[in-house]
Formats: C-alpha cells, structure tokens, sequence
C-alpha cells in the first residue's frame, strides 16, 4: 500500500550520507524510491531529524564510524519519540556489516537494509508502519543492479552512471570486498541507454563509476550469472560508445586501478573527443614494499608508466590521486619512495588519508602499526609536497584560455566576489568573473571559454570576464528546474570528507572509488 493512500499529506523524509560517491549515488536512488512511493523531501530549511522518515545512507570506512552513526541515532531518539509515526532507517555499508546488532544497540531504528537491496525501503518502511516491528533486511548478494532503480538526480546537467558494483581486489585496507561482494559488471547496452536518456534529460557531463573501472567487462558474469563479458577492451569501447552520443559534451570515470590500465583505456581517451583529459588513479603507496603489504599488485614504475603514457597521449591531462599514509610497517625509506612517486608523477592534486584501523580488514590486524605522531608528521609533509605540486600545476595556466562548464555550488564566495565558478576540461575549479547582467550571464550547465588570471593551489581565478558563451540543454535544464515549484529541498550530504562539488567528479576516496 503506498503512504499517499494513508493521509493527503504526504510523508517527508530526509536523507544523511556519509562515505563515498557511491552512497551519493545510492542516497539519489533511495531519494528516487522514496519519491515514486508517495514521500517528498523534507525542505531545505528543514532541522535534521524533522522529517517523517530519516534514512542514514552509512559507510564503514572512517575510523569510529559506527560510534558516529549510534551517536546520531541518540540524538534523534527524543525527536523520535515526540513525533507519532516517525521512521528511522539505516542503510549502507555499516548496516551492511552490523546487521540486526543496529536494531540491538538502537531498538528505536525501524528499519536496516544492506548495500544490496536499498530497492527494499519503501516497503521495508511500510511493513514496519503495519507490523510495528523492526525490519532487518541484509542481502548476500546483489538483487537488482542499482541503476535499474528510480533516481532522483542532483543535478539536472551533470550525473553519474554506475558501470560495476562491488570489487575482486583484496586490498588489506579497504572493507569493500567484504560490503559490496564481487564485481558485478552491467551490460554496456544497459549503461549507454541510460546514458543516452539522461542526455535526453537535459544531462550533458557523465561520470562512470565503479570501484575498478578498468575490471570492466574482464570475465565477469554479469548479474543474471548467465554472461560472460570476457572482454579485456570492454572499457575502453565504452569510452569509444560515449563518444558517439549525440549532446553529450563530457565524459569522466572513477577509478581505474593501475594492475588493470591497459593502453587501449589511454588510446580510447585520447581519440574520444568527449572524454576528458583527467585521471583520477590512485597511488595509495609509491613504496613497493608496502603495495605489497597492501596487496595491491602494482609496483610505483608501472604507475609512473601509465602516466607518462597518458601524458605522451593527453600532455595537458590532469592527474589526480589518492594516498595512505602510515600503512601498517610503514617505515621513513617507504614514506620517501612515496614523495619521490609524487614528485615524478607532479599530480594536479592527491586526497591524502592517514591511516587509521578498519575493523574487518587485513590491515588491522597487522603487528607494526604505525604511532599516531609518525603518520601526522608524515602527512604534514607529504601535504606540503602535494599542495606545492598542485600550485606549481596551476601555475602553468596563468594566462591561458580554458572551457568552463559551470555548475551551482561550486563557489562557496561567488555571490560575494561576483563570480560563477564551474570546471575546466581537465577538472580544475575556476571561479570566473561574470556580467552582472542576467541576459549575458551563463546559468550554471553553460559553457564559456575564458582565461586564467590568477592561480591558487586548489583553484584558478578568471577575472577577465567570459566569451563564446553556449547557452547548454543542460543549461535550460538547470533553469526549468528553478522553474518548477519547489517541492522538496536538498537532501543532507555529509560526506566527512574533502569533496569537489556535486556531482563531484573526482573521488574524495581512499579505497578507488570508495569512501
Ligand atoms: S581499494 Fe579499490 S581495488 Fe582495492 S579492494 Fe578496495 S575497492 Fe577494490
């Protein structure tokens, strides 16, 4: 029965995520579920917790998470409890790896769902309602590949588009194997079609995801179990199949893992007009020793051959990674093996990570964990050499021109300093001085060119004003959104990590593309 048929108002709920774009992803299909079963979403104006139904879209990956997670459950018990008939949900990769010890630690939760059938809530919500009794609903393996499921995207320009679930890899750090199960490949006609409805929408930016994008289609059953892919050039064809779809101005993915990155993947990316010149690939270590000890099958030489390669093929490409430090036996000689990759690689930007123990990884149980002290020191100093890179990186585009997309939200001083703020093709934030006159002013999802006046290490400033403005589909799909009444509000997205704008198009991750 659908909660519209209950009462004539409708029921609101509202949305917490934690973790990595994934969830995000994930919290866009809970949102779409929820909508197309009758709830809207609470307002933006709205105090956490002051909804019907509050779902937590949980990750497993940052240190105390669970305490985090329990703590916020007391603080929603007396909101709970003064308010008949409010629901709680917990859903993601800790309800995933807590199971019915949620509803134990917290009796007041209505409902726990796994990361493999968040298509359950709606009706795990109303069983609750009319059994008056908690649910708990955690699925081994994946029921429906989540992109068959309702979406209520974020952006009406820009979306992400899950190719693969879950991970083969064995990394001794990342819980994700464990939660997410084996890599469940989709099937590209599926993915191009949604794709291409998308763009259809008004959607002219796409970011592939999957936790090891170039796994892609390598012998995998897909999820009927019937289909073997077996195709190692599978990624690369999808990059390719992009290319050929009509309106759609950029293409980007999230991540590829260096054991996988075949040439075929720089090849496809540099002859795709669409695909853009950015690579987001994670280092985790430049000490062989300790790759080993992650058991991430890589060595530094080979992640410095793939970039060489991409920049022989892209030399304006930008990339970007992600680093650990204070892996478990960690010692001074592995930490400068991973300045020394750093320097080589001169990476746009990197999200560095200190180490920290995740229960039910490998990593945690290893003798000589490295003294809190060392592993700040060590990320001090490795924060200097990345921010250095990425300035003397954005240095380089002093004075040069740059196509903008631009995008809300992305400015947090725009309306102070007069500015729009949106990405360069390789990714970069630019914040661009724009006219004051609404007629010439480009709408977020607009494209312009402008040039670079001013770099700072974690952005570009374009003062100089804008030109060959295009006015985008996915501009006027941004401006017939701010035309409908406004239902509902945004849904709380605490990331509890550094994030790069929605959709974000770089994975604020350790772990691929993980959280
Ligand atoms: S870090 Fe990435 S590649 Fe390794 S197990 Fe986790 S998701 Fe897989």
């Amino acid at each position: 029965m659908s909660t519209t048929t209950q009462s004539s108002v409708a029921r609101t709920y509202q949305i917490r995520t934690h973790g990595c774009q994934m969830n995000v992803h994930d919290s866009e299909r809970l949102a779409g579920l929820l909508e197309g079963a009758g709830y809207v979403r609470a307002g933006d104006g709205e105090a956490d917790g002051a909804a019907d139904v509050v779902v937590f879209n949980t990750c497993a990956v940052r240190e105390n998470a669970d305490n985090k997670l329990y703590g916020s459950l007391g603080h929603l018990l007396p909101t709970k409890q003064a308010r008949p008939g409010m629901q709680i949900a917990v859903g993601g990769c800790l309800a995933q790896k807590d199971t019915s010890a949620i509803v134990e630690r917290a009796p007041w939760v209505d409902v726990v769902f796994g990361t493999h059938n968040i298509g359950s809530l709606p009706v795990l919500l109303e069983r609750a309602r009319i059994e008056q009794e908690a649910q708990v609903e955690i699925a081994e393996a994946l029921q429906h590949f989540p992109s068959t499921l309702p979406t209520r995207r974020e952006s009406p320009y820009a979306a992400w588009v899950s190719i693969s679930v879950g991970c083969n890899n064995t990394c001794t750090f990342c819980i994700v194997p464990a939660l997410r199960g084996r890599e469940v490949d989709r099937r590209p006609g599926d993915i191009l079609r949604e794709i291409e409805t998308l763009v259809a929408q008004g959607v002219q930016e796409v970011t592939l995801l999957g936790q090891n994008v170039n796994a892609y289609g390598t012998g995998f059953t897909d999820f009927e179990g019937t289909e073997r892919f077996g195709d190692r050039q599978a990624f690369a064809k999808l990059l390719r199949a992009c290319g050929r779809i009509e309106g759609l101005e950029r293409v980007r993915f999230t991540s590829p893992h260096p054991k996988d990155f075949t040439d075929d993947v720089i090849e496809a990316m540099a002859e795709t007009p669409n695909v853009m010149p950015q690579l987001h690939m994670p280092l985790q270590s430049g000490s062989d020793r300790v790759l080993r000890e992650m058991r991430r099958s890589y060595r530094a030489e080979r992640y410095l051959g793939i970039i060489d390669r991409v920049r022989q093929a892209m030399p304006e490409a930008a990339i970007t990674t992600d680093i650990i430090v204070g892996f478990p036996g960690e010692t001074e000689e592995d930490f400068a093996a991973t300045l020394e990759v750093a320097e080589r690689a001169r990476f746009a930007s990197a999200f560095t990570f200190q180490y920290s123990t995740r229960p039910g990884t490998p990593a945690a149980t290893m003798g000589d964990q490295v003294p809190k002290e060392v592993v700040q020191e060590r990320y001090e100093r490795l924060l200097e050499v990345v921010n250095r890179l990425a300035w003397d990186g954005n240095r380089e585009w002093e004075g040069r021109e740059v196509e903008v997309m631009f995008a809300s939200g992305e400015g947090r001083k725009d309306s102070a300093t007069h500015r729009m703020s949106g990405r360069a093709r390789d990714n970069r934030l630019v914040h661009v001085a724009v006219p004051s006159d609404e007629a010439l002013r480009p709408r977020p999802g607009d494209i312009a060119r402008t040039v670079i006046t001013h770099a700072a290490p974690h952005h570009l400033n374009a003062d100089g004003g804008i030109t060959d403005l295009r006015r985008t589909r996915g501009g006027d799909a941004w401006q017939a959104r701010q035309a409908q009444p406004e239902k509902t509000g945004a849904p709380a997205v605490g990331l509890g990590m550094p994030s790069v704008g929605v959709p974000a198009p770089l994975p604020p991750a350790e772990g691929c593309a993980v959280g």
